[in-house]
């Protein structure tokens, strides 16, 4: 019976996540470095713990969502939080990281009989916010299915991706898409653009045709197309360039270890890299911004 939960790194995902945690009932007891992350998470109704040891004493589950790999590995494995943990925790890693990271997360848990799954995201903080994220975990189908009533509370769709690390795999090769289907996307519509076309009809064109994708139909980078996502606000919110190009050096890394050929994932992560020298502040700006690279309205 999962009942108290130790929730650590309480960021723009984490922060939303344990508090739909607290939300669905589960005793929360949660732990980030900031204190106004802090703040916000006992606003939300966690109790905040000053270690994450501390966070994890009693706790039946522990869930995290840092910034990358090696802060999961110092946290679990060097400052010895799986080492803190009754045999037979539940330990869910959510954050991106790489296979590796997770695979050797999962052998360390095992040494101290703790049941661990990778489980990272995709969905975003508007996602994280709604309880409607899709969990991707790597892992024993036992432990996905102990897992699923606190993944439920958090999210919309829970899949076993396979054993541990597939999660993580599962994660990177799906930003990879969608990193190379939107630079496709961004490209077409320049091209069109800069040979007469209105960016609108175009849109509704290859929205009918076999062009069609997700960046196409739910995130046009084409300012002034569709209203309420980040290409109608300057590329304000939403998923920044800095966490992409994260997620594509997780797949190039990931690639590079098995020899596996990732032509159009290389191009992608130069091509973001560049409009991230090129732009005023480019690795905080939306993903769909990779739109000005191609076209300018003032080079039209
Ligand atoms: P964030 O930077 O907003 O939050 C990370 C939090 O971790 C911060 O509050 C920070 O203070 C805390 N932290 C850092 N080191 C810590 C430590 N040692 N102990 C405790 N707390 C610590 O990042 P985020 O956007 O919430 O992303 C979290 C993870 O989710 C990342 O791995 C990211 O790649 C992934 N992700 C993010 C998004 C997104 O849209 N933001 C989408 C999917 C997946």
């Amino acid at each position: 019976m999962l009942e108290h939960i130790a929730f650590i790194g309480l960021g723009n995902m984490g922060g939303p996540m344990a508090a739909n945690l607290a939300k669905a009932g589960f005793k929360v007891s949660a732990f980030d470095l900031s204190p106004a992350a802090q703040e916000r998470a006992r606003a939300a109704g966690c109790s905040i713990a000053k270690t994450p040891a501390e966070a994890a004493i009693g706790a039946d589950a522990v869930i995290s969502m840092l910034p990358n790999g090696d802060i999961c590995e110092s946290l679990y494995i060097s400052n010895g939080l799986l080492a803190a943990l009754r045999p037979g925790t539940l330990v869910i890693d959510s954050s991106t990281v790489s296979p590796a990271t997770s695979r050797r997360l999962a052998t360390a848990a095992g040494k101290h009989q703790l049941r661990f799954i990778d489980a990272p995201v995709s969905g975003g903080v508007a996602a994280a916010a709604a309880g409607k994220l899709a969990f991707m975990c790597g892992g024993d189908a036992d432990t996905v299915e102990a897992a699923r009533p606190l993944l439920a509370a958090m999210g919309a769709n829970i899949f076993r991706a396979g054993d541990h690390g597939s999660g993580s795999v599962a994660k990177i090769c799906n930003n990879m898409l969608l990193a190379v289907h939107m630079i496709g996307t961004a490209e077409a519509l320049a091209l069109g653009v800069q040979n007469g076309m209105d960016p609108k009809v175009l849109s509704e064109i290859m929205l009918k045709s076999s062009g069609c994708n997700w960046s196409l139909e739910k995130y046009n980078p084409f300012p002034g197309v569709m209203e309420g996502v980040p290409a109608s606000r300057g590329y304000q919110g939403g998923f920044m360039v800095n966490l992409m190009l994260k997620d594509l050096g997780l797949a190039l890394e990931a690639a590079h270890s098995t020899g596996a050929s990732t032509p159009m994932g290389s191009l992608a992560n130069s091509l973001y890299a560049l409009f991230r020298q090129q732009e005023a502040d480019g690795g905080n700006l939306d993903f769909s911004g990779i739109q000005k690279l191609f076209y300018k309205p003032s080079a039209g």
